[in-house]
C-alpha cells in the first residue's frame, strides 16, 4: 500500500473535535500557537510553529524549495504538490519524512495537552534529526 494512503487513513482517523479529546482542553485553540483554531490541516500545514519545523527540516536535508506557501491549505495536497517537484529518486525519502514531521508534530501537540511539557521548535527539529539519523532518508548536510 502507499504510505501517503495510509497516512491520511491514520490522519482522518485523527480528525477529532477538542470536545472529545478525553475533555483535556478547554477550548479550540491550537497548543502549538495559541493563535488560531486547532484543525488537523492547520495543526500539520498551517500552524506558525509547525511551518518554522518543516521549514527547518527541509533545509536540512536540501528540500526547502518544496516547502508550501501560506495558501496550501490542507497536509494532503502539501504533500502531493511538493513530492511532485522532486526527483523520483527521493521521493519514498520525502513520504517517510512527511509521516515522521506529522507524526512528531502530533506527538508535540499531545504532549501538550495531556502532559503539560512544551518543546520548543528547535527541540521538536532535533527529535525529526534523531529519528533520520536511526533511519537515514539522506544525506544531513548540517
Ligand atoms: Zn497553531
Amino acid at each position: 500500500m502507499d504510505s501517503r494512503f495510509w497516512i491520511l487513513g491514520v490522519i482522518s482517523l485523527l480528525d477529532y473535535s477538542k470536545s472529545s479529546f478525553f475533555g483535556l482542553q478547554d477550548d479550540d485553540s491550537c497548543v502549538l500557537c495559541a493563535q488560531l483554531p486547532e484543525t488537523i490541516d492547520h495543526l500539520l500545514t498551517n500552524c506558525p510553529f509547525s511551518r518554522e519545523v518543516w521549514f527547518k527540516v527541509l533545509r536540512k536535508v536540501g528540500w526547502e524549495r518544496v516547502m508550501p506557501n501560506t495558501h496550501t491549505y490542507s497536509l494532503a495536497s502539501r504533500w502531493s504538490e511538493a513530492r511532485k517537484q522532486l526527483p523520483k529518486v527521493d521521493r519514498r525519502g520525502f513520504d517517510s519524512l512527511v509521516i515522521l514531521i506529522s507524526w512528531l508534530l502530533w506527538k508535540e501537540r499531545n504532549n501538550r495537552t495531556v502532559d503539560r511539557r512544551v518543546r520548543m521548535v528547535d527541540e521538536v527539529v532535533l527529535s525529526v534529526c534523531n529519528e533520520v539519523v536511526a533511519c537515514p532518508l539522506r544525506a544531513v548536510d548540517n
